[in-house]
């Protein structure tokens, strides 16, 4: 038997800040799955909701897109699942199908998507729904705390990584890595077994992160101030500090490619041409493909791994949140009912 309410957390309009509520279960529309979750992430996008950094929320939304649940239910139409499995429920929880990005194999650019912890309740909760079609499977050789960064740092990472490998010349070898939180954890491991050289920047000082970098396989760590000892060929930037735009430019070389991984970002201050100049590439990534999904859960599946986890019971999440604001996480923040 289900309970008929659920803990959760919500964040609503009125003002910054998650608060703690008792909802009823959610209702699973015919193409749902009903989901016991097991483990939620606390992404940095989180942070930006609960602050209204994206906007305030049309209705109280309970956060939350890195959900590793159990199938307790199935809608009339949703196809490809079973009652008890585990499931996967990453950000991108819907698309229209219809716009130009969903014909053009850029679903992720969706003009109408769903986002889950945001336009549909998430993880931090008892409970939750998810569109049967936007789930993914999770590679065995992961609990289920240990699997929920994958379904954001992990993957968005890989999508961050993928687009650093830059388009024609040389194969990128020197990777910097900035902002060393969940992120930028999975993709250094995911850089170093590709046989890259991965160069960390932490905020200044932080000598805790560095010598976490060092122990994942990082070859240099050093604060975002300190220039690398040699230019890179690829820049990836997961802090959301514009500041740090020019300064990865500054440290890659010629046709070398910055990536932006964050949803939010201070503003960039101006920088000279010089630094875009040589063909370098400046560039975000936004979102996730339901094929990002399949690829990097199937390398995750191959090359296993070192997911850096602190988990957090569930009526701990405001806990959770502040600690990662603080810089106090090493690796992934998880949440778990
Ligand atoms: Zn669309
Ligand atoms: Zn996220």
């Amino acid at each position: 038997m289900l309970p008929e309410t659920m803990d959760a957390w919500v964040v609503d309009a009125q003002a910054p800040g998650l608060r703690r509520q008792r909802l009823p279960l959610p209702a699973c529309g015919p193409n749902d799955l009903l989901v016991k979750v097991r483990a939620c992430g606390v992404c940095r996008t989180d942070l930006h909701l609960v602050d209204h950094e994206l906007g305030r929320p049309q209705r109280p939304v309970v956060p939350g897109h890195e959900v590793v649940g159990q199938v307790l239910a199935l809608g009339e139409q949703a196809r490809g699942w079973r009652i008890g499995q585990r499931v996967g429920i990453p950000w991108l929880g819907g698309t229209c199908g219809a716009c130009p990005y969903c014909g053009g194999g850029q679903e992720n650019l969706c003009d109408h998507p769903v986002f889950t912890g945001r336009d549909r309740d998430g993880g931090y909760a008892g409970y939750c729904v998810a569109d049967a079609r936007w789930c993914l499977p999770l590679p065995e050789g992961y609990d289920d705390i240990h699997a929920a960064p994958l379904l954001c740092a992990g993957l968005i990472g890989f999508r961050t990584w993928r687009m650093g490998q830059g388009a024609g010349g040389p194969a990128p070898r020197r990777i910097g890595i900035w902002g060393f939180g969940a992120a930028a954890h999975l993709v250094c491991q995911l850089a170093v077994a590709h046989g890259q050289e991965v160069h960390a920047f932490t905020r200044d000082g932080d000598l805790r992160a560095q010598a976490f970098a060092r122990r994942l396989g990082a070859t240099w760590a050093g604060g975002s101030s300190d220039e690398p000892p040699q230019l890179l060929d690829a820049a990836l930037i997961f802090a959301p500090v514009g500041a740090l735009v020019p300064a990865a430019l500054a440290a890659v070389r010629k046709g070398g490619v910055v990536v932006c991984g964050g949803i939010h970002m201070s503003p960039i201050p101006s920088f000279d041409y010089d630094l875009l100049w040589g063909e370098r590439t400046l560039c975000s990534v936004a979102n996730l493909t339901r094929q990002d999904g399949l690829d990097f859960m199937a390398l995750a599946g191959r090359i296993a791994l070192k997911v850096q986890v602190q988990p957090f019971p569930l009526d701990q999440a405001d806990i959770a949140v502040a600690r990662l604001r603080a810089g106090e996480i090493d690796g992934a923040a998880v949440l778990v009912p």
